[in-house]
């Protein structure tokens, strides 16, 4: 196989359903964990059987979820598991997400020591209030205390996540969050603004009256202010919602803004590889089911949890990766890039969208690339809309 790819594996298991979140995660359901570990690790054994050889992967990220919940014994034998299936190319960024308030000194340590060299801590707000808002399951303490711990383990990449525009929040309190996560010094920050996702706690509470609506302009100053507060602190913003010291950019989470091939594994996981966009079984119970049950090889990129492989055309290939690309907002889309993947001049292919919106100071050129202006940045959406 030439194709280098990331590795997502799912953990969709929290101790408590946050009032925001509309993610594919169980609060309550910890108890099956063994068994998911199991069923995630006979799920790499079915996508390398159908590959016909241990697919090379240079990142692998455990994302949920609460992928912290794992017990270390679960998270090593996933890890040996990816060994064992996959072939690793160096040096492999290794990702944990993890919620500060599951954490302590000696999960870290081992955590560390099993492989795990990049931590993804949800923050969220320094704010006790605003955590309780968003019904998070620690305090900003914890994340103190869980940073320290890190460092201590040998951790040498944090990345810290945070949210924004939540209803009544004010700029201050916000520039308190974000001066609280610079003072922690971690390599990455990942900035997120709230969004209503239907069905949740959060989206009845503000269909019922009983919580403002999130202002939209507030959250557009917020957006700014951050900007201003995270380039003078010495962090490259590389994406519309990232932010990183030098060398320290998220590589798996590059690949897909590079529409480059992802496998994703576990309950619900997408992948995008060998020309089909992938989806996994939902519920976790039938995903543990489905790998129990499984008996027949499958074909590539699909394993027998697969409930969708829907195959990805040549146009809406091109119009994902100007999209995504789009989101870099440094590196833009290449044009070398675009023609050598496609055969085709972004820059004619596009020709009447592109004009337009450089007309209307969204987009710009900028080293044989096409990117977002700092005004195109914050109206991403109207861009994206024009090349769908
Ligand atoms: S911890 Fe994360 S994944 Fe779990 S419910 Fe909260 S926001 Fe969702």
């Amino acid at each position: 196989m030439d194709t280098s790819y990331s590795l997502y594996l799912h953990i969709p298991f929290c101790r408590h359903r946050c009032a925001y979140c509309d993610f594919n995660t169980y609060a309550g359901l910890e108890a099956l964990i063994p068994a998911y570990a199991q069923a995630l690790c006979r799920e790499m054994a079915f996508l390398r059987q159908a590959a016909g050889e241990r697919p090379p992967i240079h990142t692998l990220f455990l994302g949920g979820g609460t992928p912290s919940l794992l017990p270390i014994t679960a998270l090593e034998t996933i890890l040996q598991a990816a060994h064992t299936h996959f072939s690793w190319h160096a040096p492999l960024e290794i990702t944990l997400e993890a919620n500060p308030g599951t954490l302590d000194r000696d999960y870290l340590r081992a955590a560390y020591a099993v492989g795990v060299n990049r931590l993804s801590l949800g923050m969220q707000s320094a704010q006790p209030e605003e955590l309780r808002f968003l019904e998070r399951q620690h305090d900003f303490g914890d994340v103190i205390q869980a940073v320290e711990w890190a460092r201590r383990a040998g951790f040498e990449n944090l990345s810290l996540d945070l949210i924004y525009g939540l209803p009544e929040q004010s700029l201050a309190r916000w520039e308190q969050s974000l001066s609280r996560a610079l003072d922690l010094q971690p390599e990455h920050i990942s900035l997120y603004a709230l969004t209503l996702e239907h069905g949740t706690p959060l989206s009845h509470w503000v269909d019922r009256g009983l919580v403002p609506l999130p202002d939209a302009d507030r959250a557009a100053e917020m957006y700014e202010l951050a900007c201003e507060r995270l380039d003078k602190a010495g962090f490259e913003q590389y994406e519309i919602s990232n932010w990183a010291r030098p060398g320290h950019a998220c590589r798996h989470n590059l690949q897909y803004w590079r529409n480059l091939p992802y496998l994703g594994l576990g309950a619900g996981a997408h992948g995008f590889a060998a020309g089909y966009r992938t989806v996994a079984v939902r519920a976790s119970t039938a995903y543990i089911e489905r790998l129990q049950n499984a008996g027949a090889p499958s074909v590539f990129p699909r394993t027998p949890a697969t409930a969708e492989a829907i195959p990805v055309d040549r146009a809406t290939e091109m119009s994902e990766t100007l999209i995504m690309g789009l989101r870099l907002t440094q590196e833009g889309v290449s044009l070398q890039r675009f023609e050598q993947r496609f055969g085709q001049r972004l820059e004619e292919h596009y020709s009447a969208p592109i004009r337009r919106l450089r007309r209307a100071g969204l987009l710009e050129w900028h080293a044989e690339a096409l990117r977002l202006t700092p005004r195109g940045r914050l109206l991403g959406n109207r861009v994206f809309m024009e090349f769908v």
